[in-house]
């Protein structure tokens, strides 16, 4: 067994104990790859060892990427910061993006999405616990957010993605809280299945309070080169 499959059975085991600890079903946690920095080569090799999505950051990296691997049957997620400027690239090569903070950044992807693909699945990114960033929509504006853009024509709204700081396990029962809360709002409220939160350092605790999809990079990759 290579050293990225054997990566791969240690994180599928430990969401198999965490859902366990939880008493939940393992079935209703996903795993999503979080390859930012890593070369196209190695996602073959993780996809070879059974993984089928994949996370990425940088548009131009994750784009050179889904180019060279376009023969692969990847599920493409945009995990990264959202600028409007760059939706297009999005609309149109991923199935997934966690990052949409704004009506505006929504409706621009429903807009640029080709009606011949299927829906693009959004997750509404929300700051939490209140950190000094720039990214995510304040809690009490999530219920209208959901509101909105769940009307939108070519999007599908899957739910809510949280990136609290870390060992901060209060932030991710809030998160399922409010995930709970605002489902009400939707207009389709049979999309709403997505709580994404947890990585490598958090996702037992993740899981724990209601994850639905951890996003794993470094338990899976090993350590990424430091970018600045
Ligand atoms: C990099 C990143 C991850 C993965 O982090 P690890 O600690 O390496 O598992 C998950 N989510 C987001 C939004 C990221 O940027």
């Amino acid at each position: 067994m290579n050293m990225l499959q054997h990566a791969r059975n240690q994180v599928l085991a430990q969401i198999h104990t965490a859902c366990q600890q939880a008493g939940r079903d393992e079935n209703t946690v996903q795993l999503l790859a979080v390859s930012k920095t890593h070369p196209a080569e190695t996602l073959v090799e993780m996809y070879a060892a059974g993984q089928r999505s994949f996370g990425e950051n940088y548009l131009q990296e994750a784009l050179d990427k889904i180019e060279k691997l376009q023969d692969l049957e990847i599920e493409w997620h945009f995990i990264g910061h959202v600028q409007r400027n760059k939706t297009k690239h999005l609309a149109e090569k991923f199935a997934w993006v966690h990052g949409v903070d704004r009506l505006i950044i929504a409706e621009r992807l429903s807009n640029q999405r080709a009606d011949d693909q299927e829906p693009l699945n959004i997750c509404i990114q929300v700051n939490i616990d209140g950190q000094d960033t720039k990214d995510g929509c304040q809690p009490a504006e999530v219920a209208e957010l959901v509101a909105q853009i769940s009307q939108l024509p070519n999007i599908r709204l899957r739910g809510l993605m949280v990136i609290p700081a870390p060992n901060n396990t209060q932030a991710f029962s809030d998160a399922k809280a409010l995930f709970d809360e605002v489902k009400t709002q939707h207009a389709h409220p049979e999309d709403w299945d997505t709580l994404s939160m947890g990585m490598s350092g958090d996702m037992t605790e993740a899981m724990a309070a209601g994850s639905t999809m951890v996003r794993v990079g470094t338990a899976l990759f090993g350590a990424r080169p430091k970018k600045d």
